[in-house]
């Protein structure tokens, strides 16, 4: 009945049958979820479908003299709840549909935290380990100028996501600031989060991620009779996610036994050092060529027997094959939709405990919103109450979703979207439809 019911919504929309697109994978999903909360059928269409999607193109001049045409997305999923809010990634993979599935996640996300935060998404579609620092600058401001009158601190706020970080968000906040008449020009700044220390940034916001997940495993590890001193794990991704989740679990005592990134995959029984493999990351652009480490193969690395399997690097990672082979407890999302539905089916029946994105990633998101608060409000608030306030946030976010779990008796993630959608559902039950 739940799928019938999505698909129907789906069909209404003009959605052409693709259950490898990842826009219909995760709006079914969340139409499932609307389904066990008898939401209104008016909402589950504005749910289906983002409220505006912008495509941009726009050249870049090239070190060389040359231009090159680049295309670029920002999609606003939903502001019911207040400014749009979400990630802008560089990759060369990032596509419509893409963008305006992880628009959806963010809705979700502030939803379940209860920030007051919509949800939205963008990207270049751009590998930036192929542009040179100079010409990822000129990128940066031509399409912050390009999405410049679709942003702002009181509209849309965008953050960093795969692929860019803290100087991409500096070039975006400066390049936005520039076009702001004189008087408004110190707000600028807030337009987006991730920013570095001395230009606004926050404590504790490149943690954050990882940190928040790690708070979660603190309510959800005791009942599913893990102790973080005798818990083993591996990552997929040990960028900005995968790296902090690593360290901050090390700290915790638990051992970090095999690794896999875009440059390949490693491995050590005994342990690998996690701020060690970090500097190496740094230096060397990934994990391959780790010194206290073994190369394995891409099979071995998913057969690796560990307590947690920690995916923090792109979606749809953990398909029906890798699924089949994984040898772990507990699957903690760092990374966004890294579960295929058909992997998430193979997992229960092998089970396989998945905890969702959703709720274990939100920490992003979280202290992005204490960090465009601090801005707004002039103050820099130090670590220890950044910490504090998150950790509050994941402990509550995880307790709604257990809750859920326990009311509709369904797996954590509907019962994550579940504990979203009541939300948004009562606003818009309170504030109506206009006119
Ligand atoms: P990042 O760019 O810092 O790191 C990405 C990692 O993915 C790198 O280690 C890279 O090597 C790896 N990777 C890329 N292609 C790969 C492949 N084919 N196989 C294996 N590994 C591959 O990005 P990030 O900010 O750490 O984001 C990781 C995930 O977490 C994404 O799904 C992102 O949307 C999500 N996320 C990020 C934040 C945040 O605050 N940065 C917040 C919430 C969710």
């Amino acid at each position: 009945m739940t799928a019938f019911a999505s698909e129907s919504v789906q069909a209404e929309l003009g959605f052409r049958y693709d259950p490898s697109d990842l826009y219909q994978q995760v709006i079914g999903h969340v139409l499932g979820s609307a389904e066990i909360l008898d939401l209104p059928r008016h909402l589950r269409l504005i749910m289906a479908q983002p409220k505006n999607e912008f495509i941009f193109h726009f050249p870049v001049k090239m070190d060389d003299g040359e231009y090159k045409l680049y295309k670029g997305y920002r999609v606003q999923h939903n502001n019911i709840l207040g400014p749009y809010k979400g990630g802008i990634r560089y990759h060369e993979g990032v596509g419509l549909d893409h963008v305006k599935a992880l628009a959806v996640l963010m809705t979700m996300k502030a939803a379940l935290v209860r920030l007051p935060l919509g949800g939205a998404k963008g990207g270049v579609q751009v590998d930036p380990r192929a542009v040179s620092q100079d010409e990822l600058m000129r990128l940066t401001r031509r399409f912050t100028s390009a999405i410049a009158d679709n942003i702002g601190p009181d509209h849309d706020i965008p953050a960093p996501d795969v692929g860019t970080n803290a100087q991409i968000m500096a070039w975006m906040a400066d390049t936005y600031i520039n076009f702001q008449p004189g008087h408004q020009r110190w707000l600028g700044e807030a337009v987006v989060t991730g920013k570095p220390l001395e230009f606004g940034g926050s404590y504790g916001r490149e943690k954050a991620t990882g940190q928040g997940l790690v708070f979660v495993l603190d309510e959800l590890l005791p009942e599913l009779g893990l102790r973080f001193d005798q818990t083993t794990f591996s990552l997929i991704g040990y960028g900005n996610v995968g790296s902090w989740t690593a360290r901050l679990l090390q700290d915790r005592g638990a051992k970090l036994k095999a690794v896999m990134d875009h440059t390949g995959a490693i491995y050590n029984e005994k342990g690998i050092e996690t701020l060690t493999l970090a500097q190496h990351v740094v230096f060397k652009g990934g994990v391959a060529g780790f010194a206290d480490a073994d190369p394995i193969t891409e099979d071995e690395f998913y057969k690796t027997q560990v307590d947690l399997f920690i995916p923090a690097a792109l979606e749809q990672m953990i398909d029906v094959q890798h699924a089949k082979i994984m040898n772990c407890k507990v699957v903690v999302e760092g990374a966004n939709a890294p579960t295929t539905p058909q992997g998430q089916e193979v997992l229960a029946e092998r089970g396989i405990t998945v905890l969702p994105a959703v709720l274990c990633n939100c920490g992003g998101v979280t202290v992005s919103y204490r960090e465009w608060k601090q801005n707004r409000q002039a103050e820099t608030w130090d670590a220890e109450t950044v910490d504090r306030r998150l950790r509050q946030h994941m402990t509550a976010a995880a307790g709604r979703v257990k809750l859920a779990v326990h009311r509709y008796g369904c797996d954590m993630r509907t019962a994550t979207y579940c504990a979203a959608l009541e939300y948004i559902g009562k606003v818009y039950q309170i504030r109506g439809i206009f006119p």
